[in-house]
């Protein structure tokens, strides 16, 4: 089990090593975000074990008794949809959130923060294609309200991140990963902003979202193995 989890670790940098090569990016510019979820703490610590420092989680119960018993030096990213009710533990536990999905959880995070004292880094997720399973501002809404979203005093917003709809092939996610880095594009010329990271690519795309530019990728079955379709289900 070890081995294994060390090997296709060792393949997956290998993997977005080479996609960096094919894209002329430094190999440096792209964190593997190890999505853990579902995985038990020994998974976690075999990773750790492959030098694997950065883990992602989406349900906050689950990863609280993660981060509580396994090695202060992990970092941890929420990747999961947020709920407001949880905001206020998510916040001191995860060095960044993937999901803010609506002004109102912007907004709220921010007064939390103020009050706990942290400057949260957050992504703001799209939901490029306006698929009510999933949470994200369209396009137009992040366009109208990230005005007010980039004057909240603490929360520093680090960039854009999607999870795009399911597709047959890999390379067909590719138009998902362009528009997104596009739309960023967009909205930092538009806003005098800098938006640098994309947090986009999952276990069947990572390579081409970092051929369109992401800075996170998140994999965790590619890793890790599979989990339970379920909890599959419960995605985004
Ligand atoms: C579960 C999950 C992933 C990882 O998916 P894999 O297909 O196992 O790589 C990535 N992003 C989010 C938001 C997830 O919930």
């Amino acid at each position: 089990m070890m081995e294994e989890i060390a090997s296709n670790l060792e393949v997956i940098r290998g993997r977005i090593r080479a996609a960096c090569l094919r894209a002329a990016r430094d190999p440096s510019s792209v964190e593997l975000v190890a999505v853990s979820k579902t995985f038990p703490f020994q998974s976690i610590r075999d990773a750790l074990e492959a030098a694997q420092l950065i883990f992602g989680e989406s349900r906050l119960q689950e990863a609280e008794g993660k981060i509580g018993t396994l090695p202060a030096q992990l970092q941890w990213h929420f990747i999961g949809r947020v709920q407001r009710n949880k905001l206020r533990k998510i916040l001191p536990l995860f060095q960044m959130i993937h999901a803010i999905d609506s002004l109102k959880l912007a907004v709220y995070a921010n007064d939390l923060a103020k009050e706990i004292g942290l400057y949260p880094k957050v992504f703001l997720q799209v939901n490029q294609a306006g698929e009510a399973s999933k949470g994200g501002f369209s396009e137009t809404d992040l366009e109208s309200t990230l005005e007010e979203i980039l004057g909240l005093s603490h929360l520093e917003v680090v960039g854009l991140m999607t999870i795009p709809p399911a597709c047959k092939k890999p390379a067909e996610a590719g138009k998902w990963f362009r528009a997104l880095r596009e739309f960023r594009d967009t909205l930092e010329e538009k806003f005098s902003v800098k938006l640098p990271c994309l947090s986009m690519g999952m276990s069947d795309d990572f390579e081409t979202a970092i051929e369109e530019g992401a800075t996170h990728v998140r994999v965790g079955s590619a890793i890790f193995g599979k989990r339970s379709a379920r909890v599959e289900g419960e995605l985004g």
